[in-house]
């Protein structure tokens, strides 16, 4: 029920002169091909490779992005049309603009939603062996009791 996600474009150059890019800023795939992490240590390690191997920034340049745009813009084409699949026609987006401002006020808040995940704290200064005597609240596993 999602829109569609904005997709990074393909980027026409990956390098010039002195510089050249890795990671998101040259191959950003859609978040939903969970792969964004990986493409950008597999390139940064053939950055690496090329520039050891070839003779000049120029060469090495060249043979990285040779050997590393198809990989990454297959991935990218994979995801867009996983995407695509599952975006919303044009009535449910417009039911979804109409709702998500209630929802995000009510069901779908981000403290609910996200807090047991991205809220977690450890106490510093909760010393372990109380901690074990009475186990706090967030310390539990979800759906685990006293
Ligand atoms: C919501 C979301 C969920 C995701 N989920 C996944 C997932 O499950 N699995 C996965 O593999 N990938 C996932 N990704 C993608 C992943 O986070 C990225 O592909 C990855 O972080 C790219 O790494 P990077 O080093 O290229 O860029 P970044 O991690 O963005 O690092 C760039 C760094 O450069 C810094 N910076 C920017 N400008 C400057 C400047 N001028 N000077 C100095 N520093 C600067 C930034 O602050 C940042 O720390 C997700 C992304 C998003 C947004």
């Amino acid at each position: 029920m999602l829109p569609g996600l904005e997709i990074m474009p393909s980027v026409p150059h990956w390098y010039r002169g002195r510089m050249a890019l890795v990671g998101d800023s040259a191959h950003a795939p859609s978040n939903s091909s969970g792969q964004g992490v990986s493409l950008a240590v597999e390139s940064a390690g053939e950055l690496a490779r090329c520039l050891r191997d070839l003779p000049d920034l120029a060469t090495g340049f060249a043979a990285y992005e040779r050997r590393r745009r198809p990989r990454v813009e297959k991935i990218a084409s994979d995801a867009a049309k996983t995407n695509n699949q599952k975006a919303a026609g044009p009535v449910a987006r417009t039911l979804f603009r109409l709702m998500a401002p209630i929802a995000t006020k009510t069901f779908m808040r981000p403290e609910k939603m996200l807090g047991p995940v991205h809220g977690y704290r450890i106490d510093w200064e909760d010393t372990v062996a109380a901690c074990l005597k009475t186990r706090r609240q967030e310390d539990r596993f979800p759906g685990e009791h006293s």
